[in-house]
C-alpha cells in the first residue's frame, strides 16, 4: 500500500434531454442497446464466465496491480496521497486518547473518534491505481466507468487529475461512445460487470482495474456456486454498482437486501403456490436474473452478499436459507443443496463494531450526538447511522465539510435517503460533546476538515452569545 487525501465538490453527471432510441446493434457478438441515451451493454453468452473474465485479465492491456506501475509513478502518487488525505488531528487522536478537546467556556467542543473508522485499504488502493493510471498515461484520454468509490471529493479529485466519468443516462445507459480505441479506463473499487469488461477488450482501451481484492473474492464464491450448478442468493441492494457486478457473474441469481425479504423467498420454497409465485416474480422483478424460476431455481442455492452489508445479517440469512433447505429437504440435503462462505469485508465489519462499542459503552450519554461524514451514496456509510439511530441516538451523516454553514444549519442525509437542513443543530450556549465516525471510503483529511469548521462556528456562536448576554 502506498498511502492515504483531499477536499474538493461533488461530480455531477446525469442529465440529457430524451430523444428517440435507435436500433439495437451487435458488435462481435456483444448485444448492445444504443440510443443517444446511453448504450446497455449486455454480456455475449460464454460457456464459462469465471473463465472468460480471467481470459481478459490476462491481456496485456489489463492492468490491476501495484506491481504494473513503475517506481516513479508510485512515488508521485505517495507524494500526492501525502499531501491531499492525510490529517494530523485525526492521527495524533488516534495516537492518544481518540478524544480531544477544542476551544474554552461554551465554546469548547470535544471529539470522541471511533476505534476503527475511515478509509480502508482497498478504497487507499483503488485511488492509488487511479492516480498511478494518470502518471503512466498522461497523453492518452482517461474514462472511469463510475465513480470510484462513493466520496463526491474523491471524485471530483479524479476530475481534476484528467480522468472523465462516462456519463450515466436516465434510461439506466452509460455514454460508451465517447471512449476510443487507445483511451484508457479505469474500473472502480465495485468492479464491473462481465458485459463492460468485454466490450471494452472488444474495443481496445487499456483497462486500469482498481476492484477491491474483497470484492473480488466474492466473485471467487460466485464461481464456485456456478460450478456447481447452484443459484446465487445475493444479500445486497440491485440498484448498487457492486451487487450489479455480482450478479453478471452468476449464472442464476435472486437478490434480498435483508432478512425481511430472505423470509419471503424461504416463504415459498417451503409453500410455493401459484400466487406466491406470481407475487414474488413481481416483488423481485428488478433483482433476479433473466428467466429466473423460483420453482426450478431455488432448490440448490449458495450464499454471496454486496461487501458493505450487514455482517450479522448476511449471517442470518445464510442460516435461514440452510435451515429452510434442510426443512424441505432433509439434513442430509445440505451439503449438496446448500454453501456459504464469510466474504463481508474485514474494513466493513470494523467499523461498524466500533460504532456499536461506542453507542454500547456507558459514557455515550455524553454525547451530544455522533458525527457520522461519508458519501451520501455509500452503503457503508448508511450503516455506521443506522447504528445508532437504530439505538435512539442522535446521528447526522455528512458527505463534506460543507455542509456545516457559518449561519449554524447542517445538510445531512436522513435514513430514507432525503438531504435535509437543520436550523441551530449546534448547541450555542454550553459544551458540546460529539462522537465522530467515518465510512470506509472517506479520506481522513475530509473528517479533520469537517471538526475544524465545528471548531469555528463554535467559538463563534459562544462569542455570539457572550455578546448577546452583554
Ligand atoms: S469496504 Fe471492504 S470491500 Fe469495500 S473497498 Fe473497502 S476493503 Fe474493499
Amino acid at each position: 500500500m502506498w498511502s492515504t487525501v483531499v477536499v474538493v465538490v461533488v461530480v455531477a453527471t446525469l442529465g440529457t434531454a430524451l430523444r428517440a432510441p435507435a436500433p439495437t446493434v451487435v458488435r462481435r457478438g456483444m448485444w448492445m442497446s444504443a440510443s443517444p441515451e446511453g448504450t446497455k451493454l449486455e454480456a455475449r453468452p460464454v460457456e464459462n464466465k469465471k473463465q472468460e473474465r480471467r481470459r481478459i485479465m490476462k491481456s496485456d492491456k489489463f492492468l490491476r496491480t501495484n506491481g504494473d506501475f513503475s517506481s516513479e509513478e508510485k512515488a508521485l502518487v505517495e507524494k500526492q496521497m501525502l499531501a491531499e488525505m492525510k490529517s494530523s488531528l485525526l492521527d495524533s487522536m488516534r495516537a492518544e486518547s481518540f478524544e480531544t478537546t477544542k476551544g474554552q467556556g461554551a465554546g469548547e467542543v470535544t471529539f470522541r473518534l471511533a476505534k476503527e473508522y475511515g478509509m480502508c485499504w482497498g478504497a487507499e488502493r483503488s485511488i492509488e491505481l487511479a492516480l498511478a493510471a494518470t502518471h503512466k498515461f498522461p497523453d492518452q484520454r482517461k474514462h472511469i466507468t463510475n465513480e470510484l468509490l462513493h466520496n463526491p471529493g474523491v471524485n471530483a479529485m479524479l476530475e481534476q487529475s484528467g480522468i472523465e466519468f462516462i456519463e450515466k443516462t436516465p434510461d439506466g445507459g452509460k455514454r460508451f461512445d465517447d471512449v476510443k480505441a487507445g483511451d484508457v479506463v479505469i474500473l472502480p473499487a465495485f468492479g464491473a460487470t462481465l458485459a463492460e469488461m468485454q466490450y471494452l477488450e472488444d474495443k481496445g482501451v487499456t483497462t486500469v482495474d482498481t476492484t477491491c481484492p474483497w470484492v473480488s473474492k466474492v466473485w471467487n464464491v460466485v464461481d464456485k456456486q456456478v460450478s456447481r450448478d447452484m443459484t446465487t442468493i445475493i444479500h445486497g441492494k440491485y440498484a448498487h454498482e457492486e451487487a450489479i457486478a455480482t450478479a453478471s457473474y452468476c449464472q442464476n441469481y435472486i437478490m434480498v437486501k435483508n432478512l425481511d425479504e430472505a423470509e419471503y423467498v424461504c416463504n415459498y420454497i417451503l409453500n410455493p403456490t401459484p400466487e406466491g409465485k406470481e407475487d414474488l416474480m413481481k416483488k423481485f422483478a428488478k433483482a433476479m436474473s433473466k428467466g429466473f424460476d423460483p420453482d426450478v431455481h431455488l432448490k440448490k442455492i449458495g450464499i454471496a452478499n454486496q461487501t458493505t452489508m450487514y455482517k450479522r445479517e448476511t449471517a442470518a440469512i445464510g442460516k435461514l436459507f440452510e435451515t429452510t433447505i434442510i426443512r424441505k429437504y432433509g439434513p442430509e440435503a445440505a451439503a449438496e443443496r446448500f454453501a456459504a462462505f464469510d466474504t463481508i469485508c474485514d474494513a466493513t465489519q470494523e467499523r461498524q463494531d466500533a460504532i456499536t462499542d461506542m453507542i454500547e459503552d456507558p459514557s455515550v450519554a455524553e454525547l451530544d450526538f455522533i458525527l457520522v461524514v461519508g458519501g451520501f451514496d455509500s452503503s457503508n456509510t448508511a450503516h455506521l447511522v443506522e447504528i445508532p439511530h437504530n439505538k435512539g441516538i442522535t446521528a447526522f451523516h455528512i458527505n463534506e465539510a460543507s455542509c456545516i454553514s457559518s449561519s449554524n444549519t447542517l445538510r445531512h442525509r436522513l435514513l430514507d435517503g432525503s438531504v435535509v437542513t437543520t436550523e441551530n443543530w449546534l448547541p450555542a450556549d454550553r459544551p458540546v460533546k460529539i462522537g465522530v465516525t467515518s465510512g470506509a471510503s472517506t479520506p481522513d483529511a475530509y473528517v479533520e476538515e469537517a471538526l475544524e469548521r465545528i471548531v469555528l462556528l463554535k467559538a463563534a456562536l459562544a462569542s455570539s452569545e457572550e455578546t448577546q448576554l452583554a
